[in-house]
């Protein structure tokens, strides 16, 4: 039987039907709304896409958006100085910075000065620390997505087999944290495990299986178990279709439950950006 398909759009929907009544709720009773600070060093085609993407999402939620444009050559003291500046100013609830940056700049450096209460992807150490110790208010965005995916589902995760291929630290490292918090056995593979040629191995025996690689069909449909949930992380161009990196139409005849390619776990990232600003707005206003 054909998998039932993980529509990002959908879960999305909900999601954002609760941040708009949150946030209206929030300007009656604070006179403001959370403020989200974007800022992008230098050009790049697949950054301009995601800026796109918040500002609309913002927008359509009542957050109000601020694009800060650097040129390439900006240096590593400058930006930490605007970086600095947004976390003193009182009406800035989030800052994001758009990857990659210019030559130069430490990108952990950067990430490190965003103050932890407005760390909009919940990428500073503090974060990703609370992520381990399973009490994150701001949890990586396309983690979050993908555990909200999985949740979806509506399978019991206590004591489930979970592999997540792909060990990056925005994707499968904060994912496998949130997965153990929630008493999933979860084995983690890289590029390693595929050297060594075990990748079908830690694929065939999940029953949640996550893939962040970017590398196309990578996963083949005949290595998922029946039943298995799998989500898809991966955003691979191939002439001109975006394809996962699992083998799709092989994989949703033995998958229970699995997210399309596009259309899956991109749609949630950016609300969970929102709904991490949400949050941060929240927080620094002492709300619960
Ligand atoms: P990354 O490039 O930082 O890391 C890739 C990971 O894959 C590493 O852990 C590496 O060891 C592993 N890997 C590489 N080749 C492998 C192989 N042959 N076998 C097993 N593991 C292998 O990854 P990332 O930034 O997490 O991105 C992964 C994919 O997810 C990309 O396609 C990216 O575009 C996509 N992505 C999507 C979203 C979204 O919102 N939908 C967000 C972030 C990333």
């Amino acid at each position: 039987m054909s998998a039932q398909l993980l529509e990002g759009r959908t879960i999305a929907g909900k999601i954002k039907e609760d941040l708009k009544k949150e946030i209206e709720a929030l300007s009656k009773s604070k006179g403001a709304v959370p403020r989200l600070v974007s800022i992008q060093a230098g050009e790049n085609a697949a950054s301009a896409v995601y800026i796109k993407s918040q500002k609309k999402n913002a927008e359509n939620l009542g957050i109000e958006y601020m694009l800060e444009t650097l040129d390439s050559n900006i240096t590593q003291d400058s930006l930490l100085d605007l970086i600095e500046g947004l976390n003193k100013d009182k009406g800035v609830s989030g800052i994001i910075v758009q990857l990659p940056l210019p030559k130069g700049i430490d990108h952990r450096v950067v990430m490190s000065a965003i103050s932890p209460e407005k760390d909009a992807e919940g990428m500073h150490p503090e974060n990703l620390g609370r992520v381990l110790l399973g009490d994150a208010t701001l949890a990586p965005c396309t983690a979050s997505a993908a555990m909200e995916l999985i949740k979806s589902a509506g399978v019991k995760l206590y004591g489930k087999e979970a592999t997540i291929v792909g060990h990056s630290e925005i994707v499968g490292k904060p994912l496998s944290m949130l997965l153990l918090n929630k008493f999933v056995t979860t084995c983690v593979c890289h590029i390693a495990t595929g050297e060594r040629g075990l990748l079908p191995e830690h694929v065939k025996h999940a029953e949640i299986l996550v893939v962040a690689v970017g590398k196309a069909g990578l996963v083949k449909g005949d290595w998922i178990k029946q039943g298995a949930v799998v989500i898809d992380v991966g955003i691979n161009r191939v002439g001109d279709k975006i394809v996962g990196d699992v083998e799709f139409d092989a994989a949703k005849e033995r998958a229970s439950f699995i997210t399309p390619v596009p259309g899956g776990v991109g749609p949630l990232t950016v609300t969970m950006l929102m709904k991490n600003v949400v949050a941060a707005f929240k927080m620094q206003h002492e709300l619960k």
